[in-house]
């Protein structure tokens, strides 16, 4: 029998027929994780990168803070420089790889409006200022990527724009934060509880100092608005994502999700709703409960993970590293290469189009299933008082689990306690939340120990 195998080969080199550059000056803004790498590739791979795109990429300079602060790679000291605008004043395209807002912004918009494409990985500062960028870069006939701003290595936002530009996306569920992945990852699979999983989180470097931005769901509130923009073909703000973070994610949280063959992950999630109030996106980050089944289910570590719906290629799951300075770095030259391409044929920038201009919904309404945890007395008549309130407020219960607390001292007259542990059918959140309120107080109802979203179901 003859396999056939397709050959592995190093692709055609573009045509240098039609060149209108034949090298192109880079300018890098930034030498840290991702900075440093991006360099390192840069100088290290230049024959295979002039193959692969067609012209020299020549590295002219790189703008830091301090110019003679330690690199974790070797580089010549004189392409460092403290002088950004004069540094992009020489460029053809500029990476910027600083973070943050200001000067990252400033200098985007000096490039741009200067004649350069921009590559750039800095999801804060698209999640705020993305679509004013877009429009100047489609305005100057430049082009601007940022494939590394979500999800680090993995290729989601030109699949998204690209590859799926012919289908409709429906909806988008991300694992795109590593640290919060980890911890609750490692909560799942260690039994800690949310702080020593930090903890580690920390030690091993997966997560800053301060993690608030990773553990309060900020990071990844930034990367949903902008997997939410690309993905419907309008402007969604940073502030029109619904954000909740882990940090209230307990041990009992995580033991009843795995009793339940469920796992508790930390889910951007955009979608695209059609109801009688006609065609809206929904953006949301919050803590969900996820069949073990599902493929996100098995995003391990710091690991990410995007799962995209559309209508007529049906589900996509891309996986890979989120982070990291090599991994992001691999991503940010995939850019480079694909806006060099582009200059040296004198193509058309490829602009971000805004046409869709669908509504967002208001949190209150979007329809979801709940887990809903209570500790209730055990006595008779509890289950049907909870369940009519359920019923009434059209909260629906699909299961309902009940395990019975044992009491410390047997000899004390302690009224027993029973967990309950109830998955409704979608309920809108306004629903939800009234349902809550009325049961948590009933005379019989000890505590809601737990209210959490679940999808997959
Ligand atoms: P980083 O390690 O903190 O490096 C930042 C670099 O920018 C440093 O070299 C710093 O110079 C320079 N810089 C900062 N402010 C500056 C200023 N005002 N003027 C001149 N230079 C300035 O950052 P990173 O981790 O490489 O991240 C870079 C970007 O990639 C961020 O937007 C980040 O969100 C994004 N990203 C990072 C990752 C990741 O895994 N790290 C993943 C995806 C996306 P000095 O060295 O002189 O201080």
């Amino acid at each position: 029998m003859t396999i056939c195998c397709p050959v592995t080969q190093e692709p055609e080199p573009v045509s240098t027929a039609n060149i209108a550059k034949n090298s192109l000056k880079i300018a890098l803004l930034g030498c840290g994780n991702v900075g440093a790498e991006v360099a390192r590739i840069l100088l290290d791979d230049a024959a295979m990168l002039t193959r692969r795109s067609g012209t020299d990429l020549e590295l002219i300079g790189i703008a830091v803070r301090t110019v003679d602060a330690p690199r974790t790679v070797e580089l010549p000291a004189e392409l460092f420089t403290t002088d950004a605008s004069g540094l992009i004043a020489r460029a053809d395209l500029v990476i910027e790889l600083m973070g943050g807002i200001e000067p990252a912004r400033t200098l985007i918009r000096e490039a741009i409006t200067q004649g350069a494409s921009v590559v750039t990985g800095n999801k804060a500062l698209l999640a705020v200022h993305g679509p004013e960028l877009y429009q100047l870069a489609s305005e100057n006939a430049v082009q601007l990527s940022y494939e590394a701003a979500v999800a680090g290595a993995i290729p989601i936002l030109r699949p998204i724009r690209d590859s799926l530009a012919g289908d409709t996306i429906t909806r988008v569920l991300g694992i795109v934060n590593g640290t919060t992945n980890y911890i609750l990852d490692q909560m799942d699979t260690t039994g800690a509880d949310f702080a020593a999983a930090l903890a580690e989180a920390q030690r091993l470097g997966y997560a800053e100092a301060d993690p608030t931005a990773d553990v309060q769901g900020h990071d990844a509130a930034a990367k949903a608005a902008i997997l939410a923009s690309l993905s419907f073909h309008t402007d969604v703000a940073l502030d029109q994502v619904h954000c909740e973070g882990i940090a209230e994610i307990t041990s009992a949280d995580i033991e009843a999700a795995r009793e339940s063959g469920l796992v508790i992950k930390l889910l951007a999630i955009a979608e695209r709703l059609q109801d009688e109030e006609g065609e809206r996106i929904n953006v949301r980050v919050h803590p969900t409960l996820l069949p073990r089944s599902h493929p996100l289910a098995a995003v391990h570590g710091a690991f990410n993970a995007v799962f995209v719906e559309a209508e007529n290629a049906g589900e996509l799951m891309f996986y890979g590293q989120g982070a990291g300075g090599r991994p992001t770095a691999s991503a940010v030259m995939g850019d480079v290469v694909s806006a060099a391409r582009r200059i040296v044929l004198g193509g058309p920038g490829r602009t971000e189009t805004a046409s869709g201009h669908l509504p967002a919904a208001d949190i209150k309404t979007v329809r979801t299933s709940y887990s809903v945890g209570l500790e209730v007395s055990d006595e008779a008549g509890v289950l049907a008082q909870i369940a009519g309130i359920f019923a009434h407020h059209g909260a629906s219960i699909e299961t309902l689990r009940q395990t019975l607390r044992p009491v410390s001292d047997p000899a004390s007259d302690t009224q027993p306690s029973a967990e309950l542990r109830i998955v409704t059918h979608r309920a809108s959140e306004s629903a939800l939340a009234a349902t809550v309120a009325e049961v948590r107080a009933l005379p019989v109802v000890k505590a809601v120990t737990s209210v959490l979203r679940v999808e997959g179901i």
